[in-house]
């Protein structure tokens, strides 16, 4: 092994809470390396991780093309438009899926070159002292040192043992991505945030699509009149959720698998052609820590760090899916950006209450802060107001009124707790919320604020208008 190349930042994992760490490291003057040991099916190496890999950008990519099939076919007539027989390509839509994931992950690459970032394929092995083993894709070894070292190596699928994921018809969310024909019944264990959304994509494709959830209540992590909205519309697009079902047993064969389960009735079973697991993500990091580094993991397996993302051992930090905190891009971008500051002596900050969750469904949810439940149960006196999309001009305009915006806000003070958006860009939308709420803004503050007609935003102003009961556009109940 060659002598110890010396860094000031070593960044184990190119995912989007690794990559920016490392951009913005470099960015204060440091010298970085960032090592990712992503693999993609045809072996080849890419940086960019789950979530450009196979996560959100191949989730959005067939979420967009789905939703247009699904538009042609069932709302092209309402417009006036005729377009003879639809026919699905699947082919073309994976070529186009793929197609975006190799120019964003190949931008990733470029990003790291032009910000002086030495970029490594190889999995990164932390060593006691901060000193870094890497193994590349060709088997031969090379020891790194330096003065920090930042962990971002990020999450995996939690895997059932009644439901081993087999690669073919027992798949894990990548695997639901790259399916090359539409399964005739598909079935999606867990209807959480990855079980909606590729339930949606197959469901439009054509599939009949059956979503086993172990919980009795749906979408137990959202503002539960969303939660509710949301059932009703899935189930009017034919997603069959089942709740309160767990499935307790599954046997794959020639003519598809036998998912046995049991609900509020009993015992049940459902033949389907291919089984998604989606139940969950788990921190990884395997083959990750040597002996003796001091670093130390909680009982579910995550990287303890404080508030400032420092691990136990010294200036060694963990970022990402792979510490405490939702398993979100986003997150993992600001934690890795702010101790990329910290590292250089600068103020890094994320503001853990105020992330956003999106769910890229139609309609598409968002929210952020507190939801109704949390408020009530903290016993805080708020105030709400819900604007529906129905009575929002480019809403009809755009033939997608399904839906609201709902705002809490403090009864006594007026300040903005929570936004709830169930509706078309709500996840565009949301942006202006959290904005807000960064500043601390009240409900006035959004009511005195000018939003151009006729755009979807409106109906955010007005949902805080309502929270005062002087909305215009709607009856203020
Ligand atoms: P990862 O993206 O998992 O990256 C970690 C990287 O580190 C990987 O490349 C891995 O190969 C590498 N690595 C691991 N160990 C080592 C090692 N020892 N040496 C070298 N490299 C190593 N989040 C959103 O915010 N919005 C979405 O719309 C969204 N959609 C999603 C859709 C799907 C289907 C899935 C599965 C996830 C989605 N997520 C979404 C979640 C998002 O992908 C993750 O929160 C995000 O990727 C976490 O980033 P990370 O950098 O912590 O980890
Ligand atoms: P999730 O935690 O969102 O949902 C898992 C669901 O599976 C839950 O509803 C849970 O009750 C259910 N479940 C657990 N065990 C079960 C069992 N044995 N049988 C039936 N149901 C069971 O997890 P996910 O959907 O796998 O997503 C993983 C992570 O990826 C999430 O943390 C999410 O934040 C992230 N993600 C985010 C986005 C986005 O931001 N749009 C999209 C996809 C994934």
């Amino acid at each position: 092994m060659a002598d110890a190349a010396s860094y000031d930042v070593i960044v184990i994992g190119g995912g989007p809470a690794g990559y920016p760490a490392a951009i913005r490291a470099a960015q204060n003057g440091l010298k970085v390396a960032c090592i990712d040991g992503w693999k993609n099916r045809d072996g080849s190496n890419a940086f960019g991780g789950t979530c450009l890999n196979a996560g959100c950008i191949p989730s959005k990519a067939l979420l967009e093309s789905s939703e247009l099939y699904h538009r042609a076919q069932h709302e092209f007539a309402t417009h006036g438009i005729k377009a003879g027989a639809l026919t699905l390509d699947l082919a073309a839509m994976q070529r186009r899926r793929a197609t975006i994931v190799k120019g964003m992950t190949g931008g990733i690459a470029s990003l790291l070159k032009a910000a002086g970032v030495t970029a490594i394929f190889g999995n990164g092995r932390l060593l006691p002292g901060r000193k870094v083993e890497v193994t590349a894709p060709d088997g031969s070894r090379q020891e790194l040192a330096a003065r920090h070292v930042i962990l971002a190596s990020g999450s995996v699928p939690v895997e059932l043992k009644v439901l081993p994921f087999d690669g073919r018809q027992i798949v894990d969310s990548w695997g639901a991505l790259e399916f090359d024909a539409v399964p005739q019944r598909l079935c999606v264990i867990g209807a959480g945030v990855i079980g909606l959304e590729l339930g949606s994509v197959w469901k439009r494709l054509g599939a009949e699509v059956i979503v086993l959830e172990a919980l009795e209540k749906f979408l137990v992590i959202a503002d539960q009149q969303l939660a509710g909205e949301a059932a009703r519309h899935f189930r009017k697009q034919g997603l069959d959720i089942r709740l309160g079902a767990r499935v307790t047993a599954a046997k794959a064969g020639k003519d598809g698998v036998t998912v046995s389960y049991t609900d509020a009735k009993g015992e049940q079973s459902l033949q389907v052609d291919q089984v998604v697991v989606a139940v969950g993500r788990r921190p990884f990091t395997s083959g990750l820590l040597a002996e003796g580094t001091g670093v130390t993991l909680d009982e579910r397996g995550f990287i303890q760090v404080d508030e400032h993302c420092h691990t136990a051992a010294e200036n060694v930090w963990a970022v990402g899916d792979v510490v405490r905190g939702p398993m979100l891009a986003h997150k993992g971008k600001e934690e890795g950006i702010a101790v990329a500051e910290r590292i250089a002596g600068r103020y890094g900050h994320v503001n853990y209450a105020l992330i956003p969750s999106v769910i890229y469904t139609a309609p598409e949810i968002a929210w952020v802060g507190q939801t109704e439940e949390q408020l009530k149960a903290a016993g805080v006196g708020y105030k709400s107001g819900v604007f529906p999309f129905a009575a929002s001009g480019r809403a009809r305009a755009m033939e997608a009124s399904a839906g609201f915006v709902k705002l809490l806000a403090d009864k006594s003070t007026d300040e903005i707790l929570g936004v709830h958006i169930i509706g078309p860009m709500a996840g565009e939308l949301i942006a202006e919320a959290v904005l807000a709420m960064e500043f601390r803004a009240s409900a006035e503050d959004l009511q005195r604020t000018i939003h151009a007609h006729p755009t979807l935003s409106e109906a955010v102003h007005e949902a805080a208008l309502a929270a005062d009961k002087r909305a215009i556009d709607s009856l203020n109940r």
